[in-house]
């Protein structure tokens, strides 16, 4: 029976290395290979024209190139691009190119579905689930810094972790993925540009903290009440507000970087004045700012945005705390790109 072969680009540059030498060549050509793979993206080994004839032919009977790719590509009227990302075995993630005046950012998924079950995202309706390979998270990175300098003449200039998928439940991989992002025989990007987004896994975030990380961090909030929280996001029953607080502590004390809350304003949710009290008197306790982000209906009208009065009531209470907050508009709405919607409908 013929065993399955085995991706290249699950092996370290170490472990390339090291293939090589066992079967008699040099330890250099590990080196030319994972340049290949990483750095140039190359979907064959017949592209690696500096690599001999026999050395491509010994790679193709040992090996295969799980790359992604993108399968379908829609543009909103706002510039913002939306990528349908097949994978080897078939299944569907989206990612997401979001273009302004001075920046390109990438939005890329960490999971196909999501693990948690937060009531007011279209991903977490998803059944499938399973978790992107490093070398998938960073093929969704190259594919957009490519269409970026295709049709905005730049490279990426930053990347969140906000599409689908819980990344601190895929961490390692994650920080794989990030490892060969920023180096330079990857995409050579800053760590600083680069966020990562959890619905708040605290043990995950003081993990993070251990490591010393140099990427950003963001959590989404949405409600800094215990039970409201635990209603529209039911996984954090789990992962407790003075659990989280706690976490997000160790992570400022250890990393000096400071936490972003995202945070929806619904209707008859979270739109009162004890809601604002809680989440101004959480924000003190860790340096950060808030991002109010829109909301972007997926279905049946459980949730509504709230009206501008009741998002002007938090922009002025955080104001007054001295706490920074910025209102986010949603990008690519027409294209099902904005946060939240990422559902492979198409797919
Ligand atoms: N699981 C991680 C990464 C996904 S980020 C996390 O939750 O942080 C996606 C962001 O969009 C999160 O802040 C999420 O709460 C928010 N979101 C989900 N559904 C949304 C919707 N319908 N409208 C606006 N924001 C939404």
């Amino acid at each position: 029976m013929q065993t399955e072969k085995k991706d290249i680009r699950s092996l370290s540059k170490e472990q390339l290395r090291d293939f090589f030498v066992a079967n008699g060549d040099k330890a250099f050509r590990g080196n030319q290979v994972y340049e290949w793979l990483w750095s140039k993206s190359a979907h064959k080994f017949e592209d690696m024209t500096n690599v001999s004839k026999q050395t491509r032919e010994m790679l193709e009977a040992n090996f295969v190139i799980n790359h992604i790719k993108v399968d379908q590509m829609q543009r909103s009227e706002d510039g913002t691009v939306k990528n349908a990302v097949r994978l080897h075995d078939g299944l569907v993630v989206e990612s997401v190119l979001i273009p302004t005046e001075t920046r390109t950012t990438a939005c890329v998924s960490s999971q196909v579905g999501c693990s948690l079950d937060c009531n007011f995202c279209a991903t977490a309706r998803l059944k499938r689930m399973r978790n992107l390979e490093p070398g998938e998270i960073y093929d969704q990175v190259a594919a957009i810094d490519s269409e970026s300098r295709l049709y905005y003449n730049r490279p990426l200039s930053n990347i969140v972790f906000m599409g689908m998928g819980e990344p601190l439940m895929n961490y390692p991989n994650v920080m794989k993925a990030i490892d060969k992002i920023t180096s330079p025989e990857g995409l050579g990007m800053s760590p600083k540009r680069i966020t990562v987004s959890t619905s708040g896994v605290s043990k995950m975030i003081k993990k993070m903290a251990d490591d010393e990380v140099k990427f950003k961090l963001a959590v989404s909030l949405h409600s800094a009440v215990e039970e409201i929280r635990n209603q529209i996001m039911p996984f954090t029953k789990s992962f407790p507000l003075p659990e989280l607080r706690e976490a997000l502590e160790y992570w400022y004390k250890k990393t000096k970087s400071k936490v972003t809350y995202e945070y929806v304003v619904w209707k008859g949710i979270n739109d009162d004045k004890k809601s604002i009290d809680a989440l101004v008197k959480f924000c003190k306790h860790v340096p950060c700012k808030v991002n109010l982000i829109e909301y972007n209906p997926i279905d049946d009208g459980e949730f509504q945005q709230a009206s501008e009065e009741s998002i002007n009531a938090y922009i002025k209470a955080l104001e007054l705390n001295d706490i920074i907050v910025k209102v986010r508009r949603s990008r690519g709405k027409d294209i099902d790109a904005a946060c939240g919607q990422l559902a492979n409908k198409e797919a």
